[in-house]
């Protein structure tokens, strides 16, 4: 290898391991969450013009207005959606570059990802194979209406806001299942909701700025 490609790599693990410091100092504590952040290549999910903000934590443009989640919110979710145990089938919406879809694959045995937007759709299918993630199971559809083929789903976790959570994704939540989305208009606080036979808890968590959970695909 010649020096400056070793040169990439050294900074590459050094940005990561500060990237997990920062999300320690900002609260995330689950040990396996902070690990999978540190082996999921985030640079791999973003234009290369902007690999050197990978390991910041900080959201990105993905194209077509979406933006790639900042890493505290991809840990906070994450960790908030495994807190009790892990969930062995999960259903995300809001597939966009694929980042967090990685991260669950890596937890969870069954990862379902719904996405409305084709081109990332087709791009993020490329990164989970080229990182041997050929297992996720991705959807071109409008999240709205979960994945009923695939349900119910021990998990679910919705990258994208709306102000009300959609009667369809309850109704694909299997009995002791838990869902993770940020509930809102502009702003929005990251929800948990679980549901116990036919008792439905809520608690509005963490404040957060997700990009709107859109009808219809594109
Ligand atoms: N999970 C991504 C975050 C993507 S941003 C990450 O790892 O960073 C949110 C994504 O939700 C966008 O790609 C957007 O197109 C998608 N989205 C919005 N409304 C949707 C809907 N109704 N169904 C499916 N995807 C939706």
């Amino acid at each position: 290898m010649n020096t400056e490609l070793r040169g990439i790599g050294m900074t590459s693990a050094r940005t990561r391991e500060r990237l997990i410091s920062r999300l320690r100092e900002a609260g995330i504590e689950d040990e396996r969450v902070l690990e999978v952040i540190r082996n999921t290549p985030r640079h791999l999910f973003i234009d290369e013009a902007l690999a050197h903000q990978a390991y910041d934590d900080t959201a990105l443009p993905i194209g077509y207005g979406q933006t790639i989640s900042q890493p505290w919110v991809v840990a906070r979710m994450t960790e908030l959606l495994i807190a009790d145990r892990v969930p062995p089938k999960v259903l995300e919406i809001g597939t966009g570059c694929g980042y967090q879809t990685a991260v669950l694959a890596a937890l969870c045995e069954q990862v379902h990802s719904v996405e409305r937007i084709r081109p990332l759709q087709d791009q993020a299918r490329r990164r989970l194979i080229s990182l041997g993630m050929a297992r996720v199971q991705l959807k071109h559809a409008d999240g709205g209406f979960g994945w009923k083929a695939a349900a119910p789903f021990d998990g679910i976790l919705v990258a994208c806001a709306r102000p009300d959570i959609p009667d369809e994704l309850l109704g694909q939540l299997a009995d002791g299942g838990r869902l993770v989305m940020p509930v809102g208009d502009r702003v929005q606080k990251l929800t948990v909701v679980e549901r116990h036979g036919d008792d439905i808890t809520t608690r509005a968590l963490d404040t957060v700025r997700f990009v709107p959970f859109q009808r219809g695909v594109q």
